[in-house]
């Protein structure tokens, strides 16, 4: 089970900007990168249009998410998680996110109105450690 995330702070600001921008909507994407052992390494966060473009739910556009897909295999990285923001509320995850970690065995990085938290499902929600390099 991944219990780490470490991602660039540059990478963080660009989630925190993409937070700030889309708000009062939320905004996601994806975290491309390598996965060792227990740590999720992010090598670059890559934004995503949500194509739902709601204040309480994200579904990444398809044909986006495809090409983030395909650059990261070709690469040679994959895609180790998502991150999406609640601009109005706690970095929490909400029920719609827990039925939907729950297909996904990613690592789920959430910008809440009070800052970043990364989990997995594995039995239930998990805390996953976010360190910025
Ligand atoms: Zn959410």
């Amino acid at each position: 089970m991944i219990s780490e995330l470490r991602i660039s702070r540059l990478d963080l600001e660009l989630i925190q900007g993409e937070l700030e921008a889309n708000s009062p909507y939320e905004a996601c994407g994806v975290l491309v990168g390598t996965i060792d052992r227990d740590t999720a390494v992010v090598e670059k966060a890559v934004p995503i249009t949500n194509s739902k473009r709601t204040t309480t739910s994200f579904e990444l556009e398809p044909e986006e998410f495809y090409n983030a897909w395909n650059n990261a295999e070709k690469s040679g990285m994959e895609i180790v998680g998502v991150y999406h923001t609640h601009p109005n509320s706690s970095a929490v995850p909400s029920m719609w996110d827990r039925e939907t970690m729950q297909n996904d065995m990613g690592v789920w990085l959430i910008a809440g109105s009070d800052g970043m938290k990364a989990y997995v499902w594995e039995d239930g929600v998990q805390a996953v450690e976010i360190v910025g390099i």
